[in-house]
Parts: structure tokens; sequence; C-alpha cells
């Protein structure tokens, strides 16, 4: 019988194609078959239009899974069902397997004949990860738990983080972040000892479990996965750097249950990435403790929230013009006073009010004490610079609240700068836009804080067209003795100044900085020089000095 195309062009075959991830079949009488486009790609068919494919899909059944494929086939074939289903790992086009679940229907004559087989075969990516063909979080939970099984049971698991790995996607789009995660599976892969399993458990992460593994093992995968992370390998002319943040915990002395095992790798690679990245942390007492006091921490600052903001504060820090000297500004910097944790500094304490949430509530009530404390002091002159971070910015509403409150209170809105903090950077610029674009209509100034580090600075300066720039700390005070500091500072200046930004150097903290600041033609100046952050009321009698 001669292969012919009867019944293979069917619109519903079409649709399906576009609306679905499977891949389609369908065969007719004549042997010809037809194969949804995906299909083609993926498994490297020679066409849309196959003869005789059954022995082309044979060929990429995993050796291992023929048995059973060709069981259910033979079925089909001697007349024992009508209807099949089988799971086998089938090679892609790029050699790697993965794992799927066909399902196929045949239409007979009356003689029993086959004249129609179709179906679908489905990724089981309930196992595998689509992106690196390893094994998923599913199966290194299932594993573990198994291990545990066996009460003489131990060994290390780790979790292996690439470190700003959004930056990779930001700079080479998610296709780009996909090949690299896909060379680093292969590279981890090729370097763990048999007996270890990788897993991709999720974004950028991948977890190693090694049964009977000691530390020095897991510190011996980490160098290796570090050193291999050095060069990826994206195109011909693109390599990548990554560097690589891991938690790992010892089972059975750190961790009796499976729960405690993911808990604990968890906390020791958050550790690791908290501590500045690009290292290994193995599980300890120590963490453990820090984990309950970050407990704590937590829970006595959201109280203090509830508790109508009980403990917190604004000191507000002197912002001088170079030349007279005199106070032009103010910067609202926020305390917390707390008997229990009696040290706690906006470094403390800010990342904690981000992470959980509780900074949008606090970050209202800085704008609201702010703004009436200017009021209070009656210097219709003075500005007051208000710290933000991108998170308090992301809600939406943020523009709406600061409109609001400079509306209740009559608030010359050319008196308020936001000060966008640097991490702020690093995210959705256009949501950042729009809100800014709302507090700017209404004449609120922004200024973009800490500038010159992150990698984004420069682009940020011409996306968001900020009113004013506060340089780094680091190149002021840097920038008398040391020659690129300088450089640095004066080139922020010129350019601030060409797009029609004014500067702030903050961290003044000697004569000869203002006097740098003054050569270069800073605008305004800021640091401990002048003063340090005081309380209100103490900057209450600054003020009147001032005038
Ligand atoms: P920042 O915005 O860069 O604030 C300047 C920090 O530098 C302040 O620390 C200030 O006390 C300190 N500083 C000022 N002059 C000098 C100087 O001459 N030398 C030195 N070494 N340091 C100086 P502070 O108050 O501990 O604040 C730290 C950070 O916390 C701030 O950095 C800001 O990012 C964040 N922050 C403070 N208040 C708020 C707030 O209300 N909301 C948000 N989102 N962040 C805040
Ligand atoms: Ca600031």
């Amino acid at each position: 019988m001669e292969f012919n195309n009867e019944g293979l062009d069917n619109i519903f075959f079409e649709s399906l194609c576009k609306i679905s991830e499977d891949y389609y079949f369908m065969e007719n009488e004549t042997g010809r078959s037809r194969w949804s486009p995906t299909a083609v790609n993926d498994f490297d068919l020679p066409g849309e239009y196959v003869n005789s494919s059954g022995a082309i899909i044979r060929s990429l059944v995993h050796p291992d899974d023929l048995k059973r494929y060709d069981a259910e086939i033979s079925r089909i074939k001697n007349g024992e069902t009508d209807f099949y289903q089988v799971d086998y790992r089938m090679r892609k086009r790029n050699g790697d397997y993965i794992k799927v679940g066909c399902r196929g229907n045949v239409i007979r004559n009356d003689e029993g004949r086959i004249i129609w087989f179709t179906g679908v075969i489905t990724r089981l990516n309930g196992e595998v990860d689509p992106t690196t063909q390893i094994a998923n979080v599913y199966v290194a939970a299932r594993d573990i738990v198994e291990t545990f099984k066996n009460s003489t049971a131990k060994g290390a698991l780790m979790y292996l983080g690439i470190d700003n790995f959004k930056r990779i996607n930001d700079l080479y789009t998610f296709s780009g972040g996909d090949e690299v995660i896909k060379k680093l599976a292969l590279k981890l892969k090729g370097i763990i000892p048999p007996s270890a399993m990788l897993y991709r458990i999720d974004g950028d992460r991948f977890a190693i479990h090694y049964p009977y593994a000691v530390a020095s093992d897991m510190q011996a995968i980490y160098n290796r996965a570090a050193e291999e992370a050095k060069e990826i390998r994206l195109s011909e002319k693109v390599d990548v750097s990554l560097t690589l943040s891991a938690g790992v915990c010892m089972y059975p002395q750190n961790a009796e249950t499976p729960e405690k095992l993911r808990r604990n790798t968890q906390r020791a690679f958050e550790r690791a990435k908290r501590e500045g990245k690009n290292q290994i942390t193995f599980y300890s007492q120590e963490i453990r403790e820090q984990y309950i006091k970050k407990l704590r921490f937590t829970e006595v600052l959201k109280h203090s929230v509830k508790e109508n903001f009980k403990g917190f504060e604004l000191y507000y820090q002197p912002i001088v013009d170079p030349v007279t000297r005199k106070i032009v500004e103010c910067e609202a910097l926020l305390r917390w006073k707390n008997d229990e944790f009696p040290k706690a500094s906006p470094a403390d304490f800010i990342p904690v009010l981000e992470e959980t949430g509780l900074i949008k509530e606090v970050g209202e009530w800085v704008v609201e004490t702010a703004i009436s404390q200017v009021k209070k002091w009656g210097d219709n002159d003075l500005i007051v610079n208000v710290n933000v971070s991108y998170k308090q910015l992301k809600d939406g509403n943020f523009a709406e609240y600061v409109l609001k409150i400079i509306d209740e209170y009559g608030y010359d809105p050319t008196k308020l700068v936001i000060e966008l903090t640097e991490s702020c950077k690093a995210h959705d610029i256009s949501l950042l836009m729009k809100t800014l674009d709302k507090l700017r209509e209404q004449h609120v100034l922004v200024a973009l804080d800490d500038f010159g580090t992150g990698y984004a600075s420069l682009d940020v300066l011409q996306d968001v067209s900020a009113d004013l720039v506060k340089i780094e700390q680091k190149f002021v005070s840097g920038c008398r003795d040391n020659k690129v500091d300088r450089n640095i500072v004066k080139h922020i200046i010129l350019l601030a100044h060409s797009l029609d930004m004014k500067v702030c150097m903050e961290g003044v903290e000697t004569e000869e900085i203002c006097q740098v600041a003054e050569e270069e033609k800073a605008d305004t100046l800021q640091g401990y020089y002048f003063s340090r952050p005081v309380p209100a009321e103490e900057f209450g009698r600054m003020l009147q000095g001032n005038r």
C-alpha cells in the first residue's frame, strides 16, 4: 500500500498541537503519521509527516525501557487491546532522556485491521526537571524519606545555589539563564561521586544528597563545583562566571528526620547567602541559636509595630550648603529602641521589616512623622529626605499615600525628597517609574541614594529621571587620598549636572572632604563632620541656631 495523507490534515489535531504542551500523533491505515511540531523539534523527527514512525520512535526509547515498550505495542498488534498506556524514557534531540507517558487508542475496521492509531505523549514532569533533565525536588524529598527508613543511615545533604542569578537573567534573558542552569547541571553531574544524587530543587538551586559522606567530602564537592562555575560557556563568544553558595547538614548528628534535614540544610544555605555568598556553611548549633534569636527579634519587632510603632523614632541629620554651611535639608533616619534588643540598628531591623512586609506600614509612618515634624519646626524652606526601599514601592499605593499626607498637612511637595535606596535599582524599573511619575507629577523630589555602587547605576540614571543623586559614602570618604575615588566623585557630579540633577555628598567626616566637595561643585553635604543624626528636639535647636 502506498503512503498518503488521507485524514491527517485535521483541524482538531492542529488545534490540540497549538494549545497543549503535550506531543500528539495520528497514523492512518497507510502507516503514514502526523506529529505535532513540538515533537518534530524535540525528538528530531524527519518531519511533521512520517512514514513508519514506529521504528523511529522505538529507536528513541531508552534501552532499559524497551522491554516494557515492546510488550505494550505487541498487545495492540495482536488485538489484545485497543488502548495502551506505557511510561518510558525517550531521547531528545540533545541526547538527554526525558520521562514520558504515552497513551494511545486504535480504531479497527470490521476485520480487526488497524485503520487509525492516535495518541498523546506527555512529559512526566513529576520526576524530571524539564530544563536540566535531572531529578526534581519531589524526587529529592522521596529519596530522603527513603534514606531515613534505614535507622543507621548517615550522610549529608547540600543545597547549592547560584549567587545573584537574577543578574544572569537580566543580562542574558530567561533562555540564557536556563542555558546557564543546564550547563551547570551538566558540570555538577560530572563532578559528584557515583553514590551521590543531584537534584534541581528550584530556580537557581540544586541539592546534592551524598550517603555516608563526611564533612570533608562535602567541602571537596563544593570546591570542585565553585571551580567549575567560574567559567560557564553560554555561547562561542560568551563565558559567564558564577559564584556559588552552599549550605550543608550532616545527618544523623544534626538532623534525625527528613524534615529536619531539609530545614537545617536550608538554614545553613541562608546563612551562607547572608554572610556574603560565595561560600559553604555547615549547619551547627550556633546557626540554630541564631535562628531562634532572629525569630524572637522578628516577633518583638512585629509587636512594636502593632503597638502603634512603640519604640520607633526618627532621628534627623542635617544636610548643608557647601559654601554657607547652613542647614538646607535633613534626612530622616529610623531608630528603634527596645529593651530586649538595645543595640538593634537600621541594618538589623530594616531587612526584617522588609522580609515581613511590615516596611509598608512603617514606611508610611516615617513619611507622616517626618512631614508633621517639619511642620512643627515651622521652617518653610527646610527640605526633608525620607528613605524608601523597593519593597515599599512594590505594593502600588505608596505614591497615593504620600500625596494624601502632603494634602492633609498642607505640606509643600517640593520640600520632600524620596531617597531610593540602592536595592531599588536591581528591580523592575517600569514599576518604579509608575510610582515615581505619580510623585514627580505633584512636584515631590526623587533622589538616588548610595549612588555609584551596583551594576545598574548608570542604567538607572537614564531611566529614572531623578532630581538628585547622593554619592555613596565610600567614594566620598576615600576621595581625598584615593585618586580613583576622587575621579569617580568628580565624574558622577559632572554627569549628574549635565542631566540637570543635583548632587549630595554623604559621609563627609573631615574639613578636607568639604574642600574637595567645594572644588568639584557638589550641591549639598551630609556627614558626621556637621552632625550625627539627632532626635527631633535636638535638631529643632540646631535649626534655631542656623538662621
Ligand atoms: P543611608 O540612607 O545611606 O543613610 C545614611 C547612613 O549613614 C545613616 O546610617 C547615617 O547615620 C550614616 N552616616 C551619616 N553620616 C555619616 C558619616 O559621616 N560617616 C559615617 N560612617 N556614616 C554616616 P543609619 O541611620 O544607621 O541608616 C542606615 C541605613 O538604613 C540608611 O542608609 C537607609 O538605607 C536605611 N534606613 C534608615 N532609615 C530608614 C527608613 O526610614 N526607611 C528605609 N527604608 N530605610 C531606612
Ligand atoms: Ca539615605
